[in-house]
């Protein structure tokens, strides 16, 4: 039984792997300091795993396969899983704290966002996989056709610093739910709530070697040598459309079957007979939720003319409500950013913003003065950029909102689908007509109307161009994470 703050307490300050239900060290005697960025202060040494720790985890999660968990069935999996979410609640508080320690985004937002949602995942996924039945057909001949799920075997998870355990669970749920053994490579800044779930996994009583965890890097460490090791059988992967690219060459040679969810450059469009209250919160709120680091962010505002300027003025008054402090504050509503470099990254934007003519920064744009040490950055509303501008094609994943202008629904559509992703768009409207003309015109695997962030796990999630490949959520985790297998049986004829 593990006591009130005994996950968090439990995690030494030099962090190796979660390989065969063990903590253990790495082979190699690398490590990197893992900071907290709103403090600059040092969590600890991580190791940088390699491809002899992979090599470990790959056995270990064979010894899982080939014992009891390779035999259970998805109601004995549903049991385990519904034991991790029961878990992750009761010590909802230490990995939430963790959370903003780690990443930079407040303890609420994290308490009530991504602990909450993570615990949620485990339980959505135990019950529909509990649920799922096989198809049967029967043909003319009389043969009966029954099309089984199995597990793949062994899967590579690759996850971001963004949402870090809310994304990594996302994806642990449905493949544990159908029976495989997992490596998960969370992402370098943010490896702890990933390291504290090893406890959670002991706890909950799933086998030795079904999940494993390996720290370190991503390009040329351990995310590549996962991606590239032959046992590994697939990889779903979050993340930079650069890092999806990179990994889809190093797959190739092996034919692994890839799931991507990549960047986004969401759109947030405000009509004149919008409800202006509701979409300029909202759209504050899409902007600069997880200070703007968020791949469905509505990092471009697009509004009609007529009503510009009025949803400006309140849209500043609600970037000036935002408090900007300590993620341990409950009073803060916006953090640090997940580093120095990212937020150094942010801050060129900025500058390139300020370079441009016409481009009129209207709040924001710099370091606030009273947050010299972390990683903040104010949040920055920039208006009179162009279409082919770099603030609008290129994912700046932080807080830095653009407003655009339009005359006419064509317009308004061009601008959402200029550009190379194809992720999340919101429109805001009381014409349902006009609303549903948008939604199907609209190249974006995701589009809300009178709202943002509304996600139902049954539903599909992910990004069309260079967004993503494939769709998790629901079915479609399930079924990504599945082999299929169909039986055929001659039946005797009546
Ligand atoms: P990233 O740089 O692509 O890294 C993501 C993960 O991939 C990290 O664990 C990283 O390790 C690893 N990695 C990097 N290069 C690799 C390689 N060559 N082979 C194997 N693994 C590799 O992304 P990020 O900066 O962490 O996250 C921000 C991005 O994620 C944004 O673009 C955002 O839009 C996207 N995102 C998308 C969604 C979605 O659902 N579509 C959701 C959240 C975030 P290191 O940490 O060591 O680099």
């Amino acid at each position: 039984m593990l006591s009130k703050h005994r996950v968090v307490d439990l995690l030494p300050t030099k962090h190796g792997h979660f390989i065969g239900g063990m903590y253990v060290d790495p082979r190699g005697a690398e490590v990197y300091t893992n900071i907290a960025p709103a403090y600059d202060m040092p969590l600890g040494d991580v190791a940088v795993g390699t491809a002899d720790d992979v090599q470990v985890a790959v056995d270990a999660a064979k010894a899982a396969l080939a014992g009891p968990w390779g035999r259970t069935t998805p109601s004995e999996r549903a049991k385990v899983l519904r034991r991790v979410a029961e878990l992750l609640l009761e010590h909802r508080q230490a990995f939430a704290r963790l959370e903003a320690l780690d990443s930079g985004k407040p303890y609420s937002e994290a308490y009530e966002g991504d602990i909450a949602r993570s615990a949620y995942n485990f339980q959505f996924f135990a019950d529909l996989t509990a649920h799922q039945v096989s198809p049967s057909y029967t043909s003319d001949d009389g043969t009966l056709h029954t099309t089984l799920r199995e597990p793949i075997g062994i899967v590579g998870l690759i996850t971001p610093w963004n949402l870090p355990l809310y994304l990594a669970t996302w994806k642990l749920a449905p493949a544990l739910a159908q029976g495989n053994a997992v490596i998960l490579k969370p992402a370098e800044l943010t490896p702890l709530t990933a390291m504290a779930m090893g406890n959670v996994f002991n706890a909950a009583g799933l086998p030795p070697g079904v999940v494993n965890i390996i720290q370190g890097f991503g390009a040329g460490g351990a995310g590549e040598a996962l991606v590239k090791h032959p046992d590994v059988k697939a990889i779903s992967f979050t993340g930079e459309t650069t890092t999806g690219e990179a990994i889809m060459r190093a797959a190739a040679p092996q034919l692994k079957k890839l799931s991507f969810e990549l960047g986004g450059k969401g759109a947030t469009v405000i009509f004149a007979d919008a409800d202006l209250d509701q979409a300029v919160a909202t759209a504050a709120r899409a902007a600069f939720r997880n200070q703007g680091q968020i791949c469905l962010a509505g990092s471009r505002l697009i509004v009609e003319r007529s009503v510009a300027p009025q949803v400006i003025d309140q849209l500043l008054v609600a970037v000036r409500s935002i408090k900007i402090g300590d993620p341990l504050d409950p009073m803060t509503t916006m953090g640090s950013l997940v580093s120095r470099d990212h937020r150094d990254k942010v801050e060129k934007y900025a500058a390139y913003a300020k370079s441009c003519p016409g481009v009129e920064i209207l709040c924001g744009g710099k370091i606030p003065s009273d947050y010299r040490q972390g990683a903040y950055f104010e949040p920055t509303v920039v208006t009179g950029v162009a279409q082919e501008s770099r603030l609008i094609q290129e994912e700046v994943f932080g807080p830095v909102l653009t407003v655009q202008v339009f005359d006419s629904a064509d317009e308004a559509q061009n601008m959402v689908n200029g550009t190379p992703y194809g992720l999340s768009c919101s429109v805001f409207t009381r014409d349902i007509n006009k609303a549903q003309n948008f939604a199907r015109s609209a190249r974006m695997g995701l589009v809300w109307l009178n709202t943002w962030f509304s996600r139902d796990l049954h539903t599909a999630f992910g990004g069309m161009k260079r967004s993503g490949i494939g769709r998790e959520g629901g079915q479609y985790s399930l079924d990504f994470f599945s082999e299929f297998k169909t039986i055929s049986m001659a039946m005797r004829p009546y």
